[in-house]
């Protein structure tokens, strides 16, 4: 049995027996959520390894995984993950969105970490099995989902620097809130001009969990400076936007032109950014894959020339970026209504992944 085995992996449902009650999960589902704070039931684990490939799938109780202390992950950071949701449609049916491109990226991003090659099938397969388990955590509120995060670490014990021969694929969902309460507020974003997220050749292409410890100073400098997210130029020149810390970037230009950095390889290409390329597309804009340089943000703000910037990713869709603020100097109006466009193009992402709208690019998987 090779990882390359088509045969589908065979789970083993192994049900919790200390699940919630369905009235412990109604107050949980009703009250505050936030954003992964709170956890399902189940969870999905799969081992790997050189000699037997993926085998041992299984839904089991959430719970503290057993590693070895000289497992790979702790000391050399072999680590991977994805971020996908659950919608529930207003039928009760339960809908995921794109999980092939999600699929796709973990094995891109496991082929840069030397981690093994989880078929996209079998990703797409284990959303599915927890979802059989767990689909009356996905809530029904407005813009409320359900939040897997699918990881995959290397659990080989040896301290020998070298691709881990073993490793674990597990996928745990988080019930998630609308991330906005209140309605849709810009945010102000801080340039980051002392640190970068990723280098030229390093990892910056792939979700990994070591391109976010990197970006956590930065990230608290943000926080110092009152901003509520960073923004990474390109690690050669420091000139060209890259994106923020786990959002791409789009600036949207008064002659209806809608701008987005180009995958550099520093770039993590995000599923909603080439989502919003295409419903950007459909609508007729023009649309620029390009380097902008910072320059051009804060002269185009300035003159008027550029109306509205926006930051995209899964969790919380597209968010309107009022301010951009750096070292001695600050552009935009933190408190100016978010663009139009960028409203536009939300509504009519969200629309799509909650079935208001046609899916007419077949971006939906049903789960349940
Ligand atoms: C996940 C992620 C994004 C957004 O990707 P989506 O697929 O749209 O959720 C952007 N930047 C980074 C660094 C990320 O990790």
């Amino acid at each position: 049995m090779s990882s390359s085995a088509s045969a589908p992996l065979a789970y083993r449902v192994l049900p919790s027996d200390h699940a919630r009650s369905p009235e412990q999960r109604t107050a949980i589902l009703s009250g505050d959520l936030g954003f992964g704070r709170t956890f399902t039931d189940h969870m999905v684990s799969i081992q790997w390894d050189k000699a037997q490939g993926w085998h041992d799938a299984r839904v089991h109780a959430y719970g503290p995984l057993s590693l070895d202390p000289a497992a790979a992950v702790l000391h050399y950071g072999q680590e991977i993950f994805e971020g996908i949701k659950a919608y529930r449609h207003a039928d009760g049916s339960i809908w995921t969105f794109r999980p092939e491109a999600n699929g796709e990226r973990l094995q891109r991003s496991a082929a840069r970490l030397t981690l093994p090659q989880l078929p996209v099938a079998e990703f797409v397969e284990s959303l599915r099995q927890l979802i059989a388990v767990d689909h009356a955590w996905v809530p029904s509120a407005p813009e409320s989902s359900l939040y897997f995060r699918p990881f995959m670490i290397a659990t080989e014990a040896f301290l020998g620097v070298r691709p881990a021969q073993a490793a674990g694929y597990h996928v745990i969902a988080s019930p998630a809130g609308a991330y906005f309460h209140g309605g849709v507020k810009p945010v102000s974003i801080w340039l980051s001009e002392d640190y970068a997220r990723a280098a030229k050749g390093g990892t910056g292409a792939a979700k990994c969990g070591g391109n976010y410890a990197a970006s956590l100073l930065p990230q608290q400098e943000a926080h110092a400076n009152g901003c509520s997210q960073v923004l990474f130029l390109d690690p050669v020149e420091g000139k060209y936007l890259e994106e923020l810390g786990g959002m791409n970037v789009f600036l949207v230009y008064r002659d209806g032109r809608l701008v987005t950095p180009a995958l550099s390889g520093s770039i993590l290409e995000g599923i909603t950014r080439s989502s919003i390329l295409q419903l950007a597309r459909d609508r007729g804009m023009a649309v620029e894959e390009r380097q902008v340089a910072i320059d051009e943000w804060k002269a185009g703000v300035a003159s008027g020339d550029i109306t509205e910037v926006f930051a995209c990713g899964t969790a919380a869709v597209v968010t309107p970026i009022g301010q951009l603020k750096g070292k001695g100097f600050s552009v935009g109006d933190l408190n100016a209504p978010a663009g139009e466009v960028t409203m536009a193009i939300r509504k009519e992402l969200t629309d799509i992944q909650y079935g208001r709208a046609p899916d007419r690019h077949g971006w939906l998987v049903r789960l349940y």
